[in-house]
């Protein structure tokens, strides 16, 4: 009869189950202090000098622009519009011996890959805008 008294006492304890397993005053106690702020140490503003980079692209009209195998966005010199080329493929020497050496070795089908793959060919860049021819990008 005398241990039925006590078990309710077991059953509800009075401290939760989900308490932190450290109290936080000793959570403090392990971490390091807090260093003091730049301006606490120095005294003095902090400075931002070094930390402006900033890149700026000046386009100068009439200025000798290198083509590349991509459209790019330039303005015409003879319509002044901006614009983007136009790219027609055009077939070099190379083109032609790519052409010869399939025919040598019997690949008479894909003798006409070259003339179609962009890559084996120069790339003349034309205004989109007057069609005027501006400039071709050589393959090396
Ligand atoms: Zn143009």
């Amino acid at each position: 009869m005398d241990e039925k008294s006590t078990t309710p006492t077991r059953i509800y304890p009075s401290t939760p189950l989900e308490q932190p397993v450290l109290p936080n005053e000793q959570q403090q106690a392990l971490l390091p202090p807090a260093p003091p702020t730049y301006t606490q140490a120095t005294g003095a503003a902090p400075t931002t000098t070094g930390q402006n980079t900033s890149h700026v692209v000046v386009i100068t009209p009439g200025a000798p622009l290198v083509y590349g195998p991509a459209p790019v966005d330039i303005q015409c010199p003879y319509c002044h519009n901006y614009t983007r080329t136009r790219l027609r493929f055009r077939p070099t020497s190379r083109t032609h011996l790519i052409a010869l050496l399939l025919c040598l070795f019997q690949l008479y089908c894909f003798v006409c890959l070259p003339y179609c793959i962009g890559s084996c060919m120069n790339t003349a860049h034309y205004c989109g805008m007057c069609d005027r021819y501006l400039g071709t990008y050589v393959r090396e």
